[in-house]
């Protein structure tokens, strides 16, 4: 079965409305021919600066982060209500620096999964084991828990709206890459633990984008691996000169 390439940068604690905007309107233009889907995930105060700039072309709207819960006494939290409002397509939830930096669990992260589906929203959930985890060769149960954690109770039919990208932990921000080979193994592992919970058919159908300093020159390679079905971009995603060829890789 053939899937799209899926190609999305996460700006994380990046960019001023001013940058945001530039940035954003430089890839609209740059995109506009491009032969993949493309999202792009701004901080929560760039969003609405970013939603017409994007609203109406092929780059997507994306979000880092939500609340467990729809409204109420939570500080600091931002609703999908809220996102919602704003234009937001996709939620990215579950990444290595929530889980690892702010303690978030796989309950926790289930939780925001099925209340985003809940609410109409694309779902990147977020896996992908540590350094001394794929040194003790657990990257492969570690990664099957987080799947089968971050996907309970989801229906079927919401799937079609969940995408996985695998992240090892050390390979994000660091310049370290997997090899395209042990990537490969691990979304190959994924989808099979998919397939065991959905079917052969929902695992042959999912979008399992790699992430951990993907760049220029090794996007193409990665991308050329039978499970790799896209990006997950960090750093690479801030300026055009990198995340364009990201996104246009031949
Ligand atoms: C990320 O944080 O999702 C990521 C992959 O970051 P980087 O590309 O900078 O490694």
């Amino acid at each position: 079965m053939s899937r799209s390439y899926y190609i999305a940068g996460n700006w994380k604690m990046h960019k001023t409305r001013a940058e945001a905007a530039e940035l954003a309107g430089a890839l609209v233009t740059a995109l506009k021919d491009g032969k993949h889907k493309y999202l792009i995930a701004p901080s929560f105060t760039l969003i609405e600066t970013v939603a017409p700039i994007v609203k109406g072309t092929n780059v997507l709207l994306g979000a880092q982060n939500c609340a467990p819960e729809e409204q109420g006494a939570h500080t600091g939290e931002v609703s999908v209500l809220q996102l919602k409002d704003l234009g937001v397509h996709t939620i990215i939830l579950g990444h290595s620096e929530r889980r690892h930096n702010y303690k978030e669990d796989d309950a926790l992260i289930n939780k925001k999964v099925k209340l985003a589906l809940h609410h109409g929203f694309e779902v990147i959930l977020c896996i992908g084991e540590l350094l001394e985890e794929r040194e003790a060769g657990k990257a492969e149960a570690v990664c099957e828990t987080q799947t089968i954690k971050g996907l309970e109770g989801v229906s079927a039919e919401d799937l079609s709206r969940v995408v996985i990208a695998y992240e090892p932990v050390w390979a994000i921000g660091t310049g370290k890459t997997a090899t395209p080979e042990d990537a490969d193994a691990i979304h190959a592992y994924v989808r099979q633990v998919v397939g065991k919970l959905y079917g052969e058919m929902a695992a042959q159908k999912m979008i399992i984008q790699y992430g951990g300093s993907v760049k220029p020159d090794n996007a193409a390679q990665l991308m050329a691996k039978e499970n790799i079905d896209g990006a997950l971009v960090g750093g690479a995603a801030l300026k055009t000169d990198t995340f364009i060829p990201i996104a246009k890789f031949a």
